[in-house]
């Protein structure tokens, strides 16, 4: 970790009303990190790090969301894998809630929701892309409706909210916590997962850590997301250590390979989309039946694994309504 330099800044932000969007302190935010287009900010009291929101990127930024080149990947992924990886989450949410009516928020392309037919659950979602809603009930003809999750208009009508890969890129996550809070039955359970901002790689990784960036406002650790909760109104039944075998090697791994051996590395800056990363994943994943099953055995191999050894840097927050 970097030593923090006293600075004129982090007056300027506090005297500008910087408030904790955890804990809701107004005094004492340190620079943890600076970049060149936004740095990351940590709160003296309850040691949450987030991206001021005067650096924040539109707040129409995901609903403008939209990249043909990727959905044409996506489209031609392999489903029976895709499958697979999304019963594991439901496996996770079994052991608190068996079955009912879900909620999945930024449910992507849908492929959750998707899977939510092979469960108990009767599974819906939302999602603030109009391409990638209308890919979930076109392509794979689920519900998932086009739309902000704050204007959700439903009260105590679920049994389980899920949040896959989503808070830390909202601008006032307290509101997305406590409009979770509104749509749950009394009992009901949201499900959050988040990169593990308190975790040893994490830390170890400091400021190369591949979870900061302009769109990650808000970078989470056990405490901090567990607190979040509490003054939601939740009870955190547990906290689940994971990792994201598909994110490390499409978007970690694979560019690295790509840069080490291009012959183009000292002329120009290698170019590497999420539609070249989602190519990357379905031609490592093509196959028949048995190569599915490998992949899908040892995917679920790593993650069972991370869960037991307490080794990775996210984490799966379960907590209840109360
Ligand atoms: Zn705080």
């Amino acid at each position: 970790m970097q030593p923090i330099q006293p600075d004129s800044a982090i007056r300027k932000e506090t005297e500008q009303g910087l408030k904790c969007p955890v804990c809701s302190n107004a005094s004492g935010f340190r620079i943890v990190y600076r970049f060149s287009t936004f740095k990351l900010v940590e709160c003296s009291a309850c040691k949450f790090r987030f991206v001021p929101p005067s650096e924040h990127l539109p707040p129409d930024y995901y609903a403008r969301y939209k990249d043909e080149a990727v959905a044409l990947e996506v489209a031609k992924a392999n489903a029976d894998l895709k499958l697979v990886m999304n019963l594991e989450r439901y496996k996770w949410i079994s052991k608190f809630k068996s079955a009912g009516r879900l909620l999945d928020v930024g449910a992507g392309w849908g492929h959750f929701v998707w899977a939510g037919r092979y469960t108990t659950f009767q599974t819906e979602g939302i999602e603030p892309s109009e391409q990638n809603a209308k890919f979930a009930s076109q392509h794979l003809n689920v519900p998932v409706k086009h739309g902000d999750f704050l204007d959700m208009n439903a009260e105590e009508v679920f049994d389980v909210v899920t949040m896959w890969d989503v808070l830390e890129h909202i601008n006032e996550p307290i509101t997305f916590v406590q409009q979770a809070y509104r749509v749950l039955k009394s009992g009901g359970i949201v499900v959050i997962k988040v990169p593990d901002a308190s975790s040893p790689i994490a830390k170890l990784s400091g400021r190369i850590w591949h979870n900061i960036s302009q769109e990650h406002v808000n970078l989470f650790g056990k405490k901090t997301l567990s607190l979040l909760l509490q003054r939601c109104g939740f009870k955190t039944l547990k906290i689940i250590v994971t990792l994201e075998p598909k994110n490390i090697l499409v978007y970690a791994v694979i560019p690295w390979l790509k840069r080490a051996f291009s012959f183009k590395r000292r002329t120009a800056q290698l170019t590497y989309t999420n539609a070249d990363a989602q190519r990357s994943f379905n031609a490592i994943t093509k196959g028949g039946k048995f190569k599915t099953a490998v992949i899908a055995n040892a995917h679920s191999a790593v993650i069972k694994l991370s869960e037991w050894l307490r080794i990775g840097d996210e984490m799966v927050v379960i907590a209840q309504k109360t």
